[in-house]
């Protein structure tokens, strides 16, 4: 039981309400029960002084690797999910390419249950397509949605049978669930390891053409036109990506897309030397790329920013490029680096953009809409948007490291998390002087 709180003063910004407008909020137990003006502290409260910060429904990712099971190494439930409530989430969906992979009703079993055991917030776990994610046959789907899987995804792997990945979106569409794509040509991508062009050649480097990602995009979206079964595609890299979901949207199939804060904010020419923490997968890309990118959140294409959080040891990454591997984590830095990027540089207000973290992602995966209405469950992430800070990954809540982003300064943070009304995560030096302990 914790006590009551009172914040007072901060810009509430709810965007499934449209509400955005400085008041006073008060939680007690898992719910908001009041929210107005100069709302009373009450003995027993503790009052926050939240002028100047952002009060937003709990952030949802809608795609990371959480490593539970069998790589506890790189991440586990437990860091996992505080790094995810550092960053201010309180909902996130965890990818199946574990160890052993989340494809049978045993394995998921035993993921809930650490789940239970060990999450500081919601995880809501992805079950794979394809037994062993080997893009064959397919998982009990009907029984592993039954079970809590929240949608089914290889990802990590294309799938590259379309008459697999036909028959799967029928049985999705019967479990209710949405499939989440990997979006990958696997031939065309063979042994790329960075965006293919100038900086891939000067390297000596094989290059990940635009194509490798643009022609699964485009057969995928034929099969959905032929199923109709809703389905998310994940880190959209390539402006002709865009272009294509904009386009399937255009003629009303039931698709939907995200971006990752790293595509949003790096293009291939920054890749520093041979650092393995600028190689992920899809790879970084061109700067015209990325400003369709963010052309695709402003005019709705993208429906969400989703950080593909994908931790790894030192020696996955201390090794040559070619053998490195791939991905890097991004939970703690997601919501700094793309609030520069879109609200700092004037493409977004700050209620649209936290749109793209609560009331735009929710609806993509059928998930409850986040609210800070009364009698709302009080997951909420308080942010100071002008807060400058210097990201450490020595610092940070994840396990690993591997963060092109480490040593970087950053305007804005997220500095205290409920969820359910607990608070899960706290910046104790940014609240010092506005924490009212109860009297
Ligand atoms: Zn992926």
């Amino acid at each position: 039981m914790t006590t009551p709180y009172v914040l007072q003063g901060g810009l509430v910004l709810d965007p499934a309400s449209k509400q955005e407008s400085v008041m006073d909020l008060r939680l007690d137990g898992d719910r908001i029960v009041a929210l107005g003006g100069n709302l009373e502290v009450k003995p027993g409260d503790t009052a926050i002084d939240a002028r100047g910060l952002w009060i937003c429904p709990g952030f949802i990712d809608l795609h990371c690797h959480l490593r539970d099971l069998g790589q506890k190494d790189k991440e586990d439930i437990e860091t996992g999910t505080r790094a995810a409530a550092a960053g201010g989430y309180t909902t996130v969906v965890a990818m199946a390419n574990t160890e052993p992979p989340v494809d049978n009703a045993a394995t998921l079993s035993v993921l809930l249950n650490r789940i239970a055991d060990r999450a500081h917030i919601e995880v809501l776990p992805v079950a794979c397509v394809t037994k062993g994610m080997e893009g064959a046959e397919l998982t009990n789907m009907v029984e592993l949605a039954e079970m809590g899987a929240v949608a089914f995804s290889d990802d990590g792997l294309p799938i590259s049978n379309m008459a697999v990945l036909r028959r799967a979106l029928e049985y999705a569409r019967l479990s209710e669930r949405v499939i989440i794509s990997h979006a990958e040509d696997r031939d065309l991508c063979q042994g790329g390891i960075i965006h293919e062009g100038a900086r891939a050649t000067a390297m000596g480097l094989s290059g990940i053409p635009i194509a490798g990602e643009t022609v699964a995009i485009a057969r995928e979206i034929e099969i959905v036109r032929s199923t109709n079964s809703p389905y998310h595609f994940t880190h959209l890299s390539c402006a002709q990506s865009v272009e294509l979901v904009r386009r399937a949207k255009a003629d009303g199939l039931p698709v939907t897309a995200d971006a990752t804060p790293h595509h949003l904010t790096l293009t291939v020419d920054q890749i520093q030397g041979w650092d393995a923490n600028y190689k992920m997968k899809p790879p970084l890309r061109t700067q015209i790329d990325q400003e369709a990118l963010i052309a695709g959140l402003k005019d709705g294409t993208l429906d969400a920013i989703a950080t593909d959080h994908a931790p790894h040891t030192r020696q996955d990454k201390c090794r040559p490029l070619e053998e490195a591997s791939v991905g890097v984590i991004g939970l703690e830095t997601a919501l700094a680096l793309t609030l520069e990027r879109l609200v700092g540089a004037g493409h977004l207000r700050p209620l649209e953009f936290i749109a793209l973290f609560t009331s735009k992602a929710a609806p993509v995966l059928d998930l409850p809409q986040p609210s800070l209405q009364i009698d709302s469950t009080a997951n909420i992430a308080i942010v100071d948007p002008a807060l400058r800070w210097t990201y450490s990954t020595s610092t940070g809540q994840s396990r690993s490291h591997n963060s092109p982003f480490h040593g970087r300064l950053l305007t804005g943070k997220n500095i205290l998390t409920f969820y359910q009304g607990r608070p899960v995560f706290t910046d104790k030096q940014a609240l010092q002087n506005r924490l009212k302990e109860p009297v």
